[in-house]
C-alpha cells in the first residue's frame, strides 16, 4: 500500500491501526475511536456486507464502517456467527487524558470460535471448546492425541484416540476450533478429513509450537511447576505437544502481548492484563471409564439434540431429545436441573455414561436418598435455584472480563456453601459431596463475604456506570460521592439564586452529555438575560448560557465523578484478584454443585414420572420390564405402551402373553443362564419397531449415568460401547450414498462390537436391491449372533453383543431356528379388524411380543397414508400374484449355514448345510428374477394380441421354460 504524503492512510491514527492489523492479519480488527469501534479497508467492506453495517469513508479512498461501543456484544455475536475471527483494539485511556499525541491502544482480546467466554456468545447448556491435535505416527491410520480446553471454565483435558474416533471425540466435547501443525498453513489430508467431518475451518499453527521441548516449556512456565509429574503426566506423554500448542495459542489470543502490556503499563493501566489462571492443569481421561458412544449414535439417538434441530442452534433442537426430557419437559417444571453448570454436566453425563459399577451405584444411592427425603430435596432445590454459573463467571474474572453483576452473582453463589453443608450434613449418600464442599468452603466463603460487604445488592451492568460499591465502604469513594451530591445541591441552590436575583421565573439549569451544564431561558425571556450569562447555544424556543461560577462547579463535579469511578474500579479489581487467587476451590465448589444439581434433577424426574432404579450388573444382561421411551412417554403421557426386553445373560424372565402372542412354543428357549443375545424385530411400518429399539438404547444409556429409568424394573449389564445404525446421517457423511453410509457404519459395528457392547440396527440392507439387502442382513445377523466372529480378545464361547435388529425382511426370522439360543424373534402386535380383504382395518398395538410376523401390512399403511384406493387395490392384486410365486420361499430359503472359512462351525448348534451347490445360493430368487421366460413375458403386450398371436406367445414361453 504505497502512500505519498497526502495519503489518508498516513495519519498517525491510521498508522497505529495498520500496526495492529499487521499483527492480526487473520482477524477483522475493531479499532476503538472515542465512542465507536471502527473497521477500515477490506475489513470494512466485508463486514458491512456480512452484518449489514453502513459503509462510509473515513477520508476519500478509505472505506470505513463502525459500531457504537456499547453495542459491541451484539455485533460480536453476529460476527462470530458469521465465522469471523475478531481482534478488539481498545483505547487504554480517554483521549482527553492521553498525553499529547496518540491515544495508547492495545488489542485486549482476540475472539475465535473456540475461545469464547462472554455469556452472550455462549450456549448455556453446551460447552464451547478449543482443541489441538497431533498424530502419533505417519500413516493415515495412526492414532491421534488431543488436548481440549473449555476456555470459559478452564477445563483442560488430554485424550488419545484411534484414528476412527477423532471426529467423535471432538464432536462430543463441543469443539468449535481445531489447532493443527502446518508448515505452509495447509492441513494435511488426515487433518482435512477431520475438519471436513466436523464442518470446522481449523486454525493452522507453526510446527515448532508442537515440539515436545516447546510444549514442556509452555506448560511448566504457565503452571509454574518444574515438572509435570505432579499432574500425572510424563514428559513422553503423546498429548504433550498438543497441550503445549494450546497454551501458546491461549496466551496469544486471551492475554495482552508483551508489547501491548508495555504500552498499558506506560499508560498506567497494567491491571487490564488478563490472566489464564483459571486454566486447570491438564488431566488425562481414561476412555475405559466411560461407555463409548460414537458421534453417529449420539446424533441418531437424539441424545442432546433432535436430528431436525442438529444443524441449527435453535432452542427447538433440545425439545424431543433425551437431554430435553430433563431440561424442557412438557409437564411439571420445564427443567429439573437448576444451574447452568448442572445443565452442562448432565449433557456430559448423557454423552459419556459411566462404565464403573461402584460409581454408578453411588449416584443411584444419592438419587434414591433424594427421592425418599423430599424435604431435603426441596431445601436443596431452593438453594440451587439461587446459584449462578460459577464456572463461567470465574473464567471471566480470571480473564479480566467480569462485570459488576458477575462478581456479585459469584459471591452470592459462593455464599451458599454453608447452607448446602447444613442441609446435607450427615446424609450418608451425599458424603463425598459434603467433603468436597467442606474442602472449598474455608477459602470461598471469606471471598463471598468480602464482595457482598463491598458491593450493593443491585449492581450496575457496567463498571463505567458507577454505583457498585456501597456507601460507607471506602472513605475516599465516599468523599468523592459527597462532593458530587453537594454539587447537586449547590446547582439547585444556584438556580433559585439566579431566578430571584434576575427575576427570570423561566430560568432553569440543565445538563447533557454533549454540552455539560447549562442555564436555559425561554426565547421570550432571553432579552432580559443579564450580561454575566455567556451565550452557549441557541435552540428553537430557548437560549442556553453558562457562567464562570457554573463552569467551576462543573469541573469540580466531573473530577469528583472520575475520582469516584477510579476508586470503584480499584476496589472491584482488588476483589476480582481475591477471587482469582481462589480459582481452584471455586472450581471444586462449582463442579460439586453441578453434580448435586444433576442428582437432584434425576430424583425429581424419577419421582414425578415413576421411574425406577435399575439393577446394574457386570454380566452382559439386559432385562427391562415395562420399559417406556423417555421422550415419547413424556409427550404421550399415559398413551405410551410399555414393552419388555430380555437379552443376554440370565433368564428368570418371561414375555407377557395375550391373545395375540403366538403359541408358547415360540417363547424363549434359552438355557436358564443365558437368553439369546440377538433379537430380530419384525412388524409393519409404523408399528413401533424403531421406537422400541431406540428406547432400549436410551434406557441402557440412562442407567449408566446413575439415573433411574422409565420401567417397572430392570437388570442391565455394563456396556462398553453403544453402536447404532439408524437412518442415514447426511451431515457427517456428505458426499456418500446412503447405502455407502449404511455399510460404513455397519462395518464399524462388526469390526468393533464386543460381548459387552449394545448394538441397535434399524432396517439394515434397505439401501440396495431386495436380494442384496436380504443376503447382507442375513450375514450380519449371523456374524453378530455368533461368537466365532468376535475379536480375538473376547473370552472363548462368549455370546455376541446384545443386539436389537429391526427388519422388514421376514425371511430373517428363520435364523431363530438356525441359531438356537442365540437369536430370538420378536414382533410388534397388530390387530386386524375383518372387513373384507380390501377393507380390513389394522390397529397398531405397539406391543412387542415373541415370535415372528408373517405380514408387513405395507398396503394398509399406504392406505392410511392416503395412497389412492385404486393404487392400493392394484397393489393387492400384484401382491397376491407374487405370493403365489414366492410361496414357500421363506420356508425353503435354501441358504447354507455360515461359511466355514473363518472358523469351525459349532456343529451341535448350526444345522448341517443342505446339499446345495454353494455357487447357487438362493436359486429360487435368482432363477425367478433372471429367467428368460420372465423377460419374454414382460415384452408381451396383451392389449394388441390377437387370439392366435396369444397362443403363439404362450407356446414360446412354454418352450423357454423347458430349455
Ligand atoms: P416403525 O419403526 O415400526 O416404522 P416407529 O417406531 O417409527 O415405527 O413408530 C411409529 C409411531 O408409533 C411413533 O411415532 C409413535 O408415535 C408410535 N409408537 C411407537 N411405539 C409406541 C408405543 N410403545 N406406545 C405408543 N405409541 C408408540
Amino acid at each position: 500500500m504505497a502512500a505519498d504524503a497526502r495519503d489518508p492512510r498516513e495519519t498517525p491514527a491510521m498508522q497505529q491501526y495498520y500496526r495492529f492489523k499487521k499483527r492480526h492479519p487473520d482477524c477483522v480488527l475493531l479499532f476503538r475511536i472515542g465512542d465507536f469501534y471502527e473497521l477500515f479497508d477490506d475489513d470494512a467492506v466485508t463486514v458491512s456486507k456480512a452484518i449489514g453495517l453502513t459503509l462510509t469513508q473515513r477520508t476519500a479512498g478509505v472505506p470505513m464502517c463502525g459500531m457504537p461501543y456499547h453495542q459491541l456484544d451484539t455485533y460480536l455475536k453476529r460476527l462470530i456467527a458469521q465465522g469471523f475471527r475478531v481482534a478488539v483494539c481498545e483505547q487504554l485511556m480517554e483521549a482527553s487524558q492521553a498525553p499529547k499525541g496518540l491515544v495508547p491502544r492495545a488489542v485486549t482480546r482476540v475472539l475465535t470460535p473456540g475461545t469464547l467466554v462472554d455469556e452472550s456468545l455462549l450456549e448455556s447448556e453446551a460447552p464451547t471448546t478449543l482443541a489441538a491435535i497431533v498424530f502419533t505416527g505417519d500413516g493415515d491410520d495412526s492414532p491421534a492425541s488431543l488436548a481440549v480446553v473449555e476456555v470459559a471454565t478452564g477445563l483442560f483435558t488430554l485424550i488419545d484416540c484411534h484414528h476412527n474416533t477423532i471426529a467423535d471425540e471432538l464432536a462430543r466435547r463441543g469443539v468449535r476450533e481445531l489447532l493443527y501443525a502446518a508448515a505452509d498453513l495447509k492441513p494435511a489430508p488426515r487433518v482435512k478429513k477431520v475438519l471436513y467431518t466436523l464442518g470446522l475451518s481449523g486454525t493452522p499453527r507453526a510446527s515448532w509450537q508442537f515440539r515436545v521441548s516447546e510444549a514442556l516449556e509452555a506448560l511448566t512456565t504457565h503452571f509454574k511447576v518444574s515438572t509435570l509429574a505432579g499432574f500425572g503426566l510424563s514428559e513422553t506423554d503423546p498429548a504433550l505437544p498438543a497441550a503445549g500448542a494450546i497454551i501458546r495459542y491461549l496466551l496469544e489470543t486471551q492475554t495482552l502481548s508483551d508489547e501491548d502490556a508495555k504500552t498499558a503499563a506506560t499508560a498506567g493501566v497494567a491491571s487490564t492484563r488478563a490472566s489464564l489462571k483459571h486454566l486447570r492443569p491438564p488431566r488425562r481421561e481414561d476412555p475405559a471409564s466411560f461407555v463409548t458412544i460414537d458421534a453417529v449414535s449420539l446424533r441418531a439417538l437424539e441424545i442432546e439434540k433432535t436430528i431436525r434441530g442438529q444443524s441449527s442452534a435453535s432452542a427447538g433442537a433440545l425439545e424431543g431429545s433425551l437431554l430435553g426430557v430433563f431440561l424442557t419437559a412438557v409437564t411439571g417444571p420445564r427443567s429439573v436441573i437448576r444451574t447452568p453448570m448442572g445443565k452442562r454436566t448432565l449433557r456430559d453425563w448423557l454423552c459419556r455414561p459411566l462404565r464403573d459399577l461402584a460409581a454408578i451405584e453411588a449416584r443411584q444411592h444419592a438419587v434414591a436418598t433424594l427421592i425418599d427425603d423430599r424435604t431435603l430435596a426441596a431445601q436443596l432445590g431452593d438453594i440451587l435455584n439461587n446459584i449462578q454459573d460459577i464456572a463461567r463467571i470465574a473464567g471471566r474474572v480470571s480473564l479480566g472480563r467480569a462485570t459488576p453483576r458477575d462478581l456479585v452473582g459469584l459471591a452470592r453463589s459462593l455464599d451458599k456453601a454453608d447452607a448446602l453443608l447444613e442441609a446435607i450434613e450427615g446424609v450418608p449418600a451425599l458424603t463425598t459431596i459434603e467433603t468436597r464442599i467442606r474442602d472449598a468452603r474455608d477459602t470461598i466463603t471469606p471471598i463471598a463475604s468480602a464482595v457482598l460487604a463491598a458491593c450493593v445488592e443491585e449492581p450496575p451492568a457496567h463498571l463505567r456506570d458507577g454505583g457498585l460499591i456501597r456507601d460507607g465502604f471506602d472513605a475516599a469513594l465516599d468523599e468523592a460521592r459527597l462532593l458530587q451530591r453537594d454539587a447537586g445541591a449547590w446547582l439547585s441552590d444556584y438556580q433559585s439564586r439566579l431566578v430571584t436575583q434576575h427575576k427570570l421565573p423561566g430560568l432553569k439549569l440543565g445538563f447533557n452529555n454533549v454540552s455539560g451544564y447549562y442555564i436555559e431561558l425561554p426565547q421570550a425571556q432571553s432579552r432580559n438575560a443579564p450580561p454575566e450569562l455567556t451565550r452557549k447555544q441557541t435552540l428553537k424556543n430557548a437560549e442556553r448560557y453558562t457562567t464562570p461560577e457554573l463552569r467551576e462547579y462543573e469541573t469540580k463535579v466531573t473530577s469528583a465523578e472520575s475520582r469516584g469511578l477510579d476508586r470503584e474500579r480499584h476496589i472491584f479489581t482488588h476483589l476480582c484478584e481475591q477471587a482469582t487467587a481462589a480459582l481452584a476451590p471455586i472450581a471444586l465448589f462449582s463442579d460439586t454443585v453441578a453434580e448435586l444439581d444433576v442428582l437432584l434433577g434425576f430424583a425429581d424426574k424419577a419421582q414425578r414420572r415413576g421411574w425406577t432404579r435399575p439393577t446394574m450388573v457386570s454380566e452382559p444382561a439386559l432385562q427391562i420390564h415395562a420399559g417406556r421411551h423417555p421422550v415419547l412417554d413424556e409427550s404421550l403421557g399415559g398413551d405410551f405402551v410399555p414393552n419388555d426386553i430380555e437379552l443376554g445373560a440370565r433368564s428368570a424372565f418371561a414375555y407377557p402373553t395375550d391373545a395375540h402372542s403366538e403359541s408358547p412354543s415360540h417363547r424363549l428357549t434359552a438355557s436358564p443362564s443365558h437368553s439369546p443375545s440377538l433379537a430380530l424385530i419384525t412388524g409393519p411400518n409404523m408399528a413401533g419397531k424403531s421406537t422400541y429399539i431406540r428406547q432400549t438404547a436410551l434406557l441402557c444409556l440412562l442407567a449408566h449415568t446413575g439415573s433411574f429409568i422409565p420401567a417397572d424394573r430392570a437388570t442391565i449389564g455394563l456396556i462398553d460401547r453403544l453402536f447404532t445404525r439408524i437412518g442415514a446421517d447426511d451431515a457427517l457423511h456428505a458426499g456418500q450414498s446412503t447405502f455407502m453410509v449404511e455399510m460404513i457404519e455397519t462395518a464399524n459395528i462388526l469390526n468393533h462390537a464386543t460381548p459387552s457392547s449394545l448394538v441397535i440396527l434399524d432396517e439394515i440392507g434397505r439401501g440396495t436391491s431386495t436380494l442384496d439387502g436380504l443376503s447382507l442382513a442375513w450375514a450380519i445377523v449371523e456374524h453378530l449372533a455368533s461368537p466365532l466372529h468376535l475379536p480375538t480378545s473376547s473370552p472363548p464361547h462368549s455370546p455376541g453383543p446384545r443386539t436389537l435388529f429391526a427388519t422388514h425382511y421376514h425371511e430373517l426370522t428363520d435364523l431363530e431356528e438356525r441359531l438356537p439360543g442365540r437369536v430370538t424373534n420378536l414382533h410388534v402386535a397388530v390387530r386386524e379388524w375383518p372387513g373384507g380383504d380390501a377393507h380390513a382395518e389394522i390397529v397398531f398395538l405397539h406391543r412387542i411380543l415373541p415370535g415372528r410376523t408373517d405380514q408387513s401390512y405395507g398396503l394398509h399403511v399406504a392406505r392410511l397414508a392416503g395412497i389412492p384406493a385404486s393404487v392400493v387395490s392394484r397393489g393387492r392384486e400384484v401382491l397376491a400374484s407374487l405370493a403365489v410365486h414366492t410361496h414357500g420361499a421363506a420356508t425353503t430359503f435354501p441358504i447354507n449355514a455360515p461359511s466355514t472359512t473363518t472358523a469351525k462351525p459349532d456343529t451341535k448348534k448350526v444345522p448341517k448345510p443342505r446339499a446345495i451347490d454353494t455357487d447357487a445360493q438362493m436359486p429360487l430368487f435368482t432363477q425367478y428374477i433372471n429367467h428368460p421366460a420372465i423377460a419374454a413375458l414382460k415384452e408381451v403386450k396383451l392389449d394388441s394380441l390377437t387370439p392366435l398371436q396369444a397362443f403363439d406367445a404362450l407356446r414360446q414361453l412354454k418352450q423357454l421354460t423347458s430349455e
